[in-house]
């Protein structure tokens, strides 16, 4: 079982499961010709997809198209089902930074079909996080900025206060739908600039200076010989 840790702490928490939110960004539903949606977008990733910050991302044979997606992550620290607002913030124990690793190439194909995107979302390393921050720590204003970098170059870059629906709304929604438990980790959703990333190229990402991850792309080939 995979634990996140909490940044200057020794508290560990055992991984459950992990929701996602997609188009939670306009400029990013747009960039990938999506509509802005009424309501979240939800799917889900297995906690087998998780690495951490200084980890690798392996490639998957059976795609060429690897995008990154870094999202801002919520931490559930208690057992809630249709909360409202004020259940919804209590539940949420701590934030981090992750990416929300997708095969761009698979995914598209996966629509056109109308079918689940679980293969260009699920496989193994596409779920990176970093360290949390503790929500007795830290409360998140809005103003805190995503960014994320490619060999050094800024490819994402926005402030939170851009998600369509904000992190206790998210809480709210998905709790309506699902219970959520001690845990879970939601990815809130990527603001525009995704783009392709290949073999070798070292990925970087932060919540302005509060959380931060590092991780590098190898191939499958690379990794099943070493
Ligand atoms: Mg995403």
């Amino acid at each position: 079982m995979k634990h996140i840790k909490f940044r200057n702490s020794n508290k560990y928490i055992a991984i459950n499961k992990i929701i996602c939110v997609g188009r939670n960004y306009a400029e990013h539903a747009k960039e990938l010709g999506n509509e802005i949606p009424e309501k979240p977008v939800i799917f889900l990733k297995p906690a087998s997809a998780v690495i951490f910050s200084g980890e690798k991302i392996i490639h998957p044979h059976f795609s060429s198209v690897m995008h990154h997606e870094v999202e801002l992550l919520i931490l559930i620290g208690s057992r809630i089902k249709n909360a409202n607002e004020s259940e919804s913030i209590k539940s949420i124990s701590g934030f981090g930074v992750g990416l929300d690793m997708t095969l761009r190439d698979i995914q598209d194909e996966l629509k056109k079909k109308g079918h689940p995107w679980t293969i260009a979302k699920c496989f193994d390393t596409s779920a990176v996080l970093s360290d949390f921050i503790s929500a007795d720590d830290y409360k998140l204003t809005g103003d805190e900025e995503l960014s994320l970098s490619v060999n050094g170059f800024l490819r994402q870059k926005e402030k939170i206060s851009m998600m369509l629906f904000p992190p206790v709304k998210l809480v709210e929604y998905i709790s309506s739908l699902m219970t959520l438990e001690e845990g879970d980790i939601i990815f809130t959703g990527t603001p525009k600039g995704v783009g392709q990333v290949k073999t070798g190229d070292i990925i970087e990402a932060k919540l302005d200076e509060l959380v931060s991850l590092k991780t590098e792309v190898t191939s499958e080939l690379f990794h099943q010989s070493s």
